[in-house]
C-alpha cells in the first residue's frame, strides 16, 4: 500500500474516531455502509463509514402533583378552578348562579327551576326526587298531592314546614314526571350537596329510591335502607317511602310512620346529645 494512501485511511480512521468516539474501539455494533471517495489524484476509493445512530431526543415528562395544599387556606392550589357557584357563601346567592342552569336535558323543557325552600339554617333536610307539574307552575318543592301529604307526615313528628328545608335531586321537572335518569341526577348533584354545606342541617330525610340512591350512591333496595343511619358529609341520613308512592299504596303509611318514628327519636337525641 502506498504511503500516502495508508496516510489518507488513517487520517479517515481518526476522523471517523473523532465523530463517533470510542465506540469504534470498544467494537460496538454500529452499522456501516461502504462510501466511494476520490483521493487528491482522482482516483477512487472504497471506504467503510459508520452510520451514526439515530439521536434519541429524551422524553420531557412533566410531573403534576395532584395536590399542593395551600396551608393557611386549605385549599388544593393544583384543583381546577371553582365555577362562579361553587363560591356561594349563603343560598341566596347560590340561588341566582344556578336558576339559569342548562347543565341537562331537563333545563330546556322546564317552566321554573326548583331550587328548595324553607330553614336556610335548618337541622333536618328533606331530600325528594324531583319537581312535578305543580312544583313546576310555582317553583317550589312538594306543592302538589305529595306535597301535602309531606306537610302532615312533617306535622305528625313535630316538624313544620318552615322549621326544615325541602329539596329535590332535580331542580328542574323531568317530562311526564319520570324519574330523573342517572346522567341527569349527576349533573344536578353538586348544587344539592353545596345546599346541604351551607344549610349545614344534622339530619337529612330521604323520600324514595331516587333521593335515597342519589345522596348514598348505593343500588340499594328501600326494604334494606329503611330504619338504618347513614352518614353524608356531617349529616345523618335515614331513607323512608316518597309520599307519592304512599299515595299510591296507603298500606304503605304504617311502616313509613314507623320510620318518620325512628327518624324524630334520632332527631331528639342529637338535639340532646349536643347540649
Ligand atoms: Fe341544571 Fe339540575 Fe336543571 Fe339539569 S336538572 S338543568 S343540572 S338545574
Ligand atoms: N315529588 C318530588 O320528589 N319532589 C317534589 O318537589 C314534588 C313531588
Amino acid at each position: 500500500m502506498k504511503d500516502s494512501l495508508k496516510k489518507q485511511i488513517i487520517e479517515a480512521l481518526k476522523d471517523q474516531k473523532e465523530i463517533f468516539g470510542d465506540e469504534l474501539l470498544e467494537g460496538k455494533t454500529l452499522n456501516r455502509r461502504t462510501k466511494v471517495i476520490k483521493n487528491t489524484s482522482g482516483n477512487s476509493l472504497r471506504v467503510k463509514e459508520l452510520i451514526p445512530e439515530p439521536v434519541v431526543k429524551p422524553i420531557i415528562s412533566v410531573i403534576v402533583p395532584e395536590k399542593i395544599i395551600d396551608e393557611k387556606k386549605g385549599d388544593n392550589l393544583f384543583a381546577a378552578p371553582k365555577t362562579e357557584w361553587e363560591t356561594a357563601d349563603n343560598l341566596d346567592n347560590l340561588y341566582n348562579l344556578t336558576c339559569n342552569c342548562q347543565k341537562c336535558p331537563l333545563g330546556a323543557t322546564r317552566n321554573k327551576f326548583v331550587f328548595g325552600s324553607g330553614n336556610n339554617n335548618a337541622d333536618v333536610m328533606v331530600v325528594g326526587e324531583g319537581p312535578g307539574a305543580d312544583e313546576d307552575a310555582q317553583g317550589l318543592p312538594f306543592v302538589g298531592r305529595a306535597g301535602k301529604l309531606l306537610t302532615d307526615i312533617l306535622k305528625a313528628i313535630n316538624f313544620s314546614r318552615e322549621e326544615v328545608y325541602i329539596a329535590n335531586i332535580v331542580k328542574c321537572r323531568p317530562p311526564a314526571n319520570r324519574t330523573p335518569l342517572p346522567q341527569e341526577m349527576d349533573a344536578c348533584m353538586p348544587y344539592l350537596k353545596k345546599q346541604i354545606q351551607l344549610i349545614k342541617p344534622k339530619l337529612i330525610l330521604c323520600l324514595g329510591l331516587t333521593a335515597a340512591h342519589g345522596l348514598l350512591k348505593n343500588k340499594d333496595s328501600l326494604t334494606n335502607m329503611r330504619g338504618k343511619v347513614f352518614e353524608f358529609e356531617n349529616a345523618k341520613i335515614m331513607v323512608t317511602f316518597h309520599p307519592a308512592a304512599l299515595l299510591r299504596n296507603p298500606n304503605w303509611k304504617r311502616d313509613c310512620w314507623e320510620d318518620v318514628k325512628k327518624f324524630r327519636k334520632l332527631y331528639d337525641q342529637i338535639v340532646a346529645d349536643n347540649g
